[in-house]
């Protein structure tokens, strides 16, 4: 299966490894650096520590 390419000049997505309009090398675009995953962890730890303050537990 083709992976789908990106052309940082026209914004678009592409199957070519050359974009078809401007002619320019297409990249395959890249996730952030950062993991959302490890973000909602971090709200939910700081969620349930709370809620645990709350009900007088910790
Ligand atoms: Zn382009």
């Amino acid at each position: 299966m083709p992976s789908l390419l990106y052309c940082t000049k026209c914004k678009t997505y592409t199957m070519e490894k050359e974009c078809k309009v401007c002619k320019s090398k297409t990249i395959e675009p890249k996730p952030p650096k950062y993991s959302p995953e490890d973000k909602f962890g971090d709200y939910r730890r700081q969620a349930k520590s709370s809620e645990y303050k709350e009900k007088g537990l910790l």
